[in-house]
């Protein structure tokens, strides 16, 4: 799960990570009042959408005009500003051509900056440690650094066993160009990011740019978290700060159902149990010139009602042009997905062509159920046979 860049701030904050101060505004008056409690002469009005890039990035009505984070120097800017950017589509490297809208501004105040380092905390999997990623070129992406230049990235794994100790903390500073009283500050710095690494069970902690100000001091400009979704539960707080605005409606109702769903850019909606199998099936279907429009995992235990939902979830995406079922009933018997999709076809007036292929415990119950509901279901005997069918009959459609 992801979260807004003020909401990251006031974790890190609370830890004990130096962060300007600000806040978040929903309105441009509210961000004119955050201005004014602040107090100036310099503030920053910041757009809060999960999505990187937003200096860099544009609004969709305004292409010729400024960026996602704007440096203004009156509290009439700040609103004027907040204005422009709230209700207001952007669009970044990071969000495709569609963008974001931004629904939240960040009003912080404004920081003089020296340099721009980079500052991230992840969990590698090839040493399955919490590792440091640091390097002096902040403010852009990392990923182009690290193609383009990467002897200027450096990395320090921390054992959990110890726990992060001076010489992390040394070696990521000194790497960074500290000195002087910067190597302290980073190192309290450092170690209070990875406390809330730790203690939150994140997955990513990115501070970009983590900057120096022209009085020597070390702050977070900018943060991103995300947290481990399977620890969530123990994380009240952290789950509570959930945008489900930020995320893709379809994917949120299909967590409702314990469905893994996953939106892909195709035509052919997929519903499958066991994300191998899922990955089969989508594998076939490009196999025979088409393109997946999910991938879809209902998992080995689901109901009637759980394959209603899957089945309505992938006939919610208007890009589906046909669909292919592809069970194999163990757990789950055939005769219960076939009720599902029956019932589910009826429900909401198939439209589309739809091949199933059954295979399992109780298949023949569950192909007389299918032949016998007096829908239009194409059965398929075997999944290459499926996925010839249901792409031959998505080209007929379109001719
Ligand atoms: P991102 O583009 O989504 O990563 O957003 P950031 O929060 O990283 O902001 C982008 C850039 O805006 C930063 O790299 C800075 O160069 C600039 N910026 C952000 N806050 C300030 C500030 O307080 N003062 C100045 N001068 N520039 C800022
Ligand atoms: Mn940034």
């Amino acid at each position: 799960m992801n979260i807004h860049e003020y909401q990251a701030k006031d974790l890190l904050r609370g830890y004990g990570v130096a962060v300007p101060r600000g806040g978040v505004a929903f309105t441009p008056e509210e961000a004119a009042s955050v201005a004014r409690e602040l107090g100036g002469p310099v503030w920053v009005v910041k757009s809060q959408i999960h999505a990187g890039g937003r200096g860099a990035g544009r609004f969709q009505d305004n292409p010729g005009g400024k960026g996602g984070v704007r440096v203004v120097k009156s509290v009439e800017e700040v609103a004027s500003n907040a204005a422009e950017m709230l209700n207001h589509v952007l669009v970044t490297k990071q969000t495709g051509p569609a963008g974001k809208e931004v629904k939240r501004l960040y009003v912080e105040e404004g920081a003089d900056i020296k340099r721009e380092l980079y500052l991230g905390l992840l969990t590698d999997r090839a040493t399955g440690r919490v590792t440091i990623i640091a390097s002096t070129e902040g403010g852009m992406e990392i990923e182009e650094v690290a193609h383009n230049t990467p002897e200027k990235i450096v990395k320090v794994a921390v054992d959990p066993a110890t726990g992060i100790q001076g010489y992390h903390t040394r070696k990521v500073a000194f790497a960074l160009g500290l000195e002087g009283k910067q190597v302290g500050a980073a190192a309290k710095f450092i170690q209070a990011a990875y406390k809330a690494f730790v203690d939150l069970d994140c997955a990513i902690v990115e501070i970009n740019p983590l900057i120096v100000t022209g009085s020597g001091d070390i702050l977070a400009l900018d943060a991103k978290m995300n947290f481990d979704d399977n620890a969530l539960f123990r994380h009240k707080d952290v789950a509570a700060l959930r945008d489900e605005a930020e995320e893709d409606p379809a994917e949120i109702e299909a967590a409702k159902h314990e469905l893994n769903y996953v939106k892909l850019d195709g035509n052919i909606g997929c519903m499958v149990n066991g994300a191998g199998l899922a990955m089969a099936t989508m594998d076939i279907i490009k196999l025979y010139g088409a393109e997946p429009a999910n991938f879809l995992d209902v998992g080995g235990g689901a109901t009637k009602e759980r394959v209603t939902a899957a089945f309505k979830l992938i006939l919610s995406d208007s890009a589906v042009e046909g669909i292919l079922v592809n069970i194999f009933g163990g757990i789950m018997r055939c005769d219960v997905i076939a009720e599902g999709v029956v019932a589910a076809a009826r429900e909401v007036h198939l439209h589309v062509p739809l091949v199933v292929r059954l295979e399992g415990t109780n298949v023949d119950l569950g192909k007389k159920i299918l032949a016998e509901s007096g829908l239009p279901i194409l059965s398929a005997d075997n999944l290459d046979d499926a996925a010839k069918k249901i792409v031959a009959a998505v080209k007929k459609e379109a001719a």
